[in-house]
């Protein structure tokens, strides 16, 4: 037998986004323990903004499993918050929103500013350093400093031992950015590793005095790129189906849809989604054949595929809850057509 140390993380419920909470607890398994053998648990929901002080608990079901490298014997385990009866999802438990789907997959790249002292980690006490240009994809100390690539390595080694589906990274536009990218088939496999990928990056550089901005527009109105969390999704449908009439019809829907799509892309998008700085406007909708200036950016290889394939939702940013976002794309895709809904597509 084994001692494993088990993190069960959850979301808390603050609003208009929630924040990652952990906690351990220790048990005994002959090996790595299997989402089956994972008890339900609970904590108290007064001090997260999930219960009243008089009746606070809170319970905790297991969704899945990764394995913790950062920890000798350490399992993640990434839970639903459920009511005390442990069936009914609590009003915070976005992700029991999310429609059922293995045809779904969705790619999400985060978009983050290392932050250090109030300011982004290589940003001088006071004023700027050297204008953007540089940065992006950047190799050398001028461009990047002595720690960052450190840290996202070891990050990119933790999501991999895990078992996340982690595809990559960059340095981005502004100094002290970085992205990563997650692509899950399922409808909720993506989100769940991006909050379980948030976990491990927020967790890693407590040790380097470092916190994880992921505000869209941390540096306001200023030549400085915002972050974004670009929402890459398709269904089985639009993937072996598809078609001109059926892409048109799903960006009406997109359209009508507009307002509900921004309320869960992150909150003061407006600062982000302004035109500039490769956005579309928050008060329109718009899409376009590899236009990065568009709401929605539709890739060469869509058209090229006889209007098959994936698409790519520019809009939500990267303090947006991946689990809202998957529940709304999949909710306006399934108003379209009984033949394109999601569920014939599966
Ligand atoms: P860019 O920065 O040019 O937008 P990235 O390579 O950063 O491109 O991100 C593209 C994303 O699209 C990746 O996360 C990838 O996994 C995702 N993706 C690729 N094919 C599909 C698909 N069929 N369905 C959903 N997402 C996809
Ligand atoms: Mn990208
Ligand atoms: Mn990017
Ligand atoms: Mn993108």
């Amino acid at each position: 037998m084994t001692k494993y140390k088990l993190e069960y993380i959850w979301l808390d419920g603050y609003t208009p986004v929630p924040n990652l909470r952990g906690k351990t607890q220790i048990k005994e398994f002959d090996a790595f323990p299997t989402l089956e053998q994972l008890p339900l648990w609970g904590f108290d929901g007064s001090s997260t903004m999930q219960a009243e002080g008089g009746s606070s608990d809170c319970v905790l079901k297991p969704v899945s499993v990764y394995l913790d490298a950062a920890r000798k014997d350490g399992v993640i385990v990434l839970c639903e918050v459920m009511m005390p009866d442990g069936v009914t999802p609590h009003a915070s438990n976005k992700r029991a929103t999310i429609l059922d789907d293995e045809g779904t997959w969705f790619g999400f790249e985060q978009e983050y500013f290392f932050y250090k002292d109030g300011r982004p980690l290589g940003f001088p006490e006071s004023g700027y350093p050297a204008p953007q240009g540089p940065y992006y994809t950047g190799v050398g100390y001028s461009k990047v400093g002595p720690v960052a690539r450190q840290i996202v390595e070891e990050h990119l080694e933790l999501c991999l031992a895990a078992g996340i589906n982690h595809e990559g990274i960059n340095a981005e536009v502004a100094k002290g950015q970085w992205e990563f990218q997650i692509f899950g088939k399922g409808s909720k496999k993506a989100a769940d590793e991006m909050w379980v990928a948030r976990y491990l990056l927020e967790r890693l550089t407590e040790k380097y005095g470092i916190d994880i901005e992921y505000h869209c527009k941390p540096l306001g109105d200023t030549d400085w790129n915002g972050s974004g969390m670009h929402a890459n999704f398709s269904t089985a449908f639009m993937r072996e189906t598809g078609g001109k009439e059926y892409f048109e019809k799903l960006m009406a829907a997109f359209a009508d849809a507009r307002a509900d799509h921004i309320a869960v892309y992150g909150p003061d998008n407006h600062m982000r989604l302004t035109g500039k700085h490769e956005t579309a406007s928050i008060h329109t909708f718009s899409y376009g054949v590899a236009d990065r200036g568009a709401s929605i950016r539709i890739p060469h290889s869509f058209v090229n595929n006889g209007y098959r394939g994936y698409l790519e939702d520019r809009r939500p940013n990267s303090q947006g809850d991946p689990y809202q976002i998957a529940s709304q794309i999949l909710k306006t895709i399934s108003s379209v057509s009984a033949e394109g809904s999601v569920s014939a597509a599966a």
